[in-house]
């Protein structure tokens, strides 16, 4: 698994997350991706608070208890959340600028660390990826490994509060049929390269994954996957627990 940091040179949504914490306002944070037409993300999105959120995100919130991981926590609006709600709440991530800023909002433990960094070893009850925090897993050959690291991290009782989507949507045909390449992998891997004003990342992998596949991998791992809230398009909040 790819352990490494992101640098403030090569971190774009870090740098909008910055400056929309500075001034209330930002550029357009551009994505591009080898599969989809060039896109972007509102950046104040990423500050929208507990009412703004959908109903997966509140859900998962309420959900989450005891020692709590925030994994890829961005502006930390959830982290900020939960410890309005009093929660326990450590923030990861591993943009170095999402991390300043989240500190300078009041998030109380936010540090840069990569998940699948072992040096870090320290257990929780939940654990949060959220905004289809499935990506972080990157691909699906890196179930494996994302089990694993979550037996190192969950304490016996704990569980992963995950959101996802099926992409399958993007392939439906106008009769309801999907044109799906069977042999060109899985559907919901994408590859991602994001840009803010002339800052461009490095290209990352990530990973959408629809309800069945994951809960076929969980099994496999020592997990069980439910199914807890479904959203208005293809996408659903999963809870993992140690089966
Ligand atoms: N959860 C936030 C932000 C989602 S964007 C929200 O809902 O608003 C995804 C975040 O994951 C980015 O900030 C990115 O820097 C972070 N990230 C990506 N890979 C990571 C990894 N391996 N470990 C920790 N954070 C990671």
């Amino acid at each position: 698994m790819d352990i490494s940091l992101l640098t403030p040179e090569k971190d774009p949504m870090g740098q909008a997350i910055a400056e929309y914490f500075e001034k209330g306002k930002a550029s357009r944070l551009r994505v591009f991706s080898s599969q989809f037409e060039e896109d972007e993300i509102p950046v104040h999105q990423l500050f929208r608070s507990t009412k703004q959120m959908p109903t997966i995100e509140r859900t998962a919130l309420e959900l989450a208890y005891g020692r709590i991981l925030d994994v890829g926590a961005g502006a930390g609006c959830h982290a900020i959340a939960l410890q309005e709600k009093g929660k326990d709440v450590y923030a990861i991530d591993i943009s170095p600028l999402a991390v300043e800023t989240m500190l300078k909002r009041g998030v109380r433990k936010a540090m840069q660390i990569n998940l699948f960094d072992e040096h870090f070893c320290e257990s929780f009850d939940t654990i949060m990826m959220l905004m289809n925090g499935s990506g972080i897993v990157g691909r699906l050959e890196n179930l494996p490994a994302f089990f694993q690291r979550m037996k190192q991290l969950l304490c016996p009782e704990g569980c992963i509060l995950m959101d996802s989507s099926d992409l399958r949507y993007i392939y439906e045909e106008e009769d309801g049929s999907f044109a799906i390449d069977l042999a060109a992998g899985y559907y919901g891997e994408v590859d991602f390269k994001m840009q803010y004003k002339n800052i461009v990342g490095n290209p990352f992998n990530w990973l959408y994954i629809d309800f069945q596949t994951l809960s076929y991998y969980a099994a496999e791992y020592g997990f069980k996957a439910e199914l807890l809230k479904e959203g208005e398009h293809y996408d659903y909040l999963a809870r993992l627990t140690l089966g």
